[in-house]
């Protein structure tokens, strides 16, 4: 049998990491298996529908690498793969459980619902549909249909018995019908609920594994008794165990930083966070922590997935992103800081340098223009304590011996380049009988106005070039008085 997932996003208009790992997870088991992952946008419900929002799913997933075989834009024999192009196809399969006394009509009003469910508030009761309507005869039914009465048509649950699965990961799920409510199939404007929709879609697309979120546990009883009714085959259930904000409170939708391109924004790299989502909830069985896409593939089994809620980490997946940010070439480096480099201020810098300095010790991207606007602006209240080192064996005293050295110095040097200042510096600390630090850190505080920067003396001075370089220097030594 042909393994077909899919994965059904409510277009929302953002790409959650619960919903980014539901697709991942659906891909990678569509892949390993060698079969079909399939895109399905559940649109139903138009109230919500948010403009732009398909187009989130689709550029985060192919940017992510996740193509899908079937789906709104490529095709498939199982199409249309947008609910709302597939409206008119749900009303026939609701007539049909009508006809076999699995569903009915029902016209009970709001106000006739409402009335009811205070009656039962009162009582202490929690309000379930009463099947008021069910046995309504035929002759009445078709009177009101003709009188333009508007109707719903609701699911026929049992009233006794229980309706029960296994799902992969949860195990044995069993409810009792009691519990269940005789839920609406079709709407008074004829259109399908969203349950109703799913049910139908997964079937008529012929999907054999349906992999989502803990939070439809609830409704898949319910959506087995469909299954049942129609004496369709059910698929198998495999639903995520939730990821957490902490060990109390789930990583909700609420959460501000809990969507993908956000991350995208604060300088994550996506290789970084698909490797880190992959691993909220699932494990290889042993100690590898990094996967491209591919080696994912090969690795990604259901037993490996926990049984578990994940706990989502900003610090691992920021370890993680230093990881991935370090093994970029410097080319790739440089393509993905640019625009930092531009929010800096410095693009106009040696690029090579630049990613040089900064590539050890990037986490995230957006943490570059910090590092960096010093060289950019020097803020020259710095204070002359900064000339102080033990280590370096310099003080103020020290520095400003340097400094006045130095200036004619690289003046008078015939070119600005990495090699030329550093030969022309270490060659001076040799003569006048000083450690390499001594003559480097008075100039690197002058040149940057403080004490922790990427990159030493020579780097910076290369970087600002000699005339800025000159005169950064210039005002350390009338700072040293
Ligand atoms: N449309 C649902 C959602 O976006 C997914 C339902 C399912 O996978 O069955 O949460």
């Amino acid at each position: 049998m042909e393994v077909r997932t899919r994965f059904a996003p409510s277009p929302t208009g953002y790409m959650h990491l619960g919903n980014l790992r539901s697709a991942l997870y659906t891909f990678l088991f569509a892949r390993h298996n060698g079969g079909k992952f399939i895109l399905r946008i559940e649109d139903t419900d138009q109230a919500r529908y948010v403009e732009g929002a398909t187009d989130v799913i689709y550029r985060t997933l192919r940017d992510i690498g996740m193509d899908w075989d079937e789906g709104p834009d490529v095709g498939g024999g199982y199409g249309p793969y947008i609910q709302s192009e597939r409206k008119d196809m749900y009303l026939p399969y609701a007539e049909q459980l009508v006809r076999e006394g699995k569903a009915y009509y029902c016209f009970c009003t709001k106000e006739e619902l409402d009335a009811r469910r205070e009656a039962a508030a009162a009582r202490g009761e929690t309000f379930k549909y009463d099947k008021h309507c069910l046995h309504m005869p035929k002759e009445e039914i078709a009177r009101r249909i003709a009188a333009g009465e508007p109707y719903v048509i609701r699911q026929n649950v049992p009233e006794s018995g229980e309706a029960s699965f296994d799902d992969i990961i949860y195990g044995h799920i069993a409810v009792d019908c009691a519990e269940l409510d005789d839920m609406i199939l079709i709407k008074a404007d004829g259109m399908p609920t969203y349950n109703f929709a799913n049910v139908i879609d997964d079937h008529t697309m012929g999907i054999t594994h349906v992999m989502r979120g803990n939070e439809y546990l609830a409704s898949t009883p319910k959506y087995n008794l469909l299954y049942d009714a129609f004496g369709w085959e059910k698929p198998v259930y495999i639903h995520m165990t939730p990821i957490m904000r902490d060990a109390q409170h789930k990583l909700s939708k609420r959460d501000g930083d809990a969507y993908y391109e956000d991350f995208l924004a604060k300088g994550y790299l996506k290789e970084a966070i698909v490797n880190y989502v992959a691993l909220l909830g699932w494990n290889p069985g042993d100690e590898r922590e990094f996967f491209t896409m591919e080696e994912l593939i090969r690795a990604f089994s259901v037993e490996g997935m926990s049984k578990s809620p994940a706990i989502f980490d900003v610090n691992k997946l920021t370890w993680m992103n230093a990881e991935y940010i370090r093994r970029l070439s410097p080319a790739e480096f440089t393509t993905h800081a640019l625009p930092y480099y531009e929010k800096a201020g410095v693009a106009g810098m040696d690029h090579a340098v630049l990613s040089r300095i900064l590539q050890p010790r990037t986490e995230v991207f957006t943490q570059i223009p910090d590092m960096v606007d010093f060289l950019a602006q020097l803020d020259e209240t710095y204070s002359p304590e900064l000339f102080t080192n033990k280590k370096s064996k310099t003080n103020p005293e020290v520095a400003k011996a340097v400094l006045s050295l130095v200036i004619p110095a690289l003046s008078a040097l015939p070119d600005w380049t990495e090699e030329s200042i550093h030969g022309l510096l270490l060659g001076m600390a040799a003569e006048q009988g000083m450690k390499n630090g001594t003559l480097l850190w008075p100039v690197r505080i002058a040149l940057a106005g403080k004490q922790v920067t990427p990159g030493g003396a020579i780097e910076i001075a290369v970087l600002l070039g000699r005339s800025e370089a000159l005169r950064r220097i210039a005002l350390g030594l009338a700072k040293l008085g």
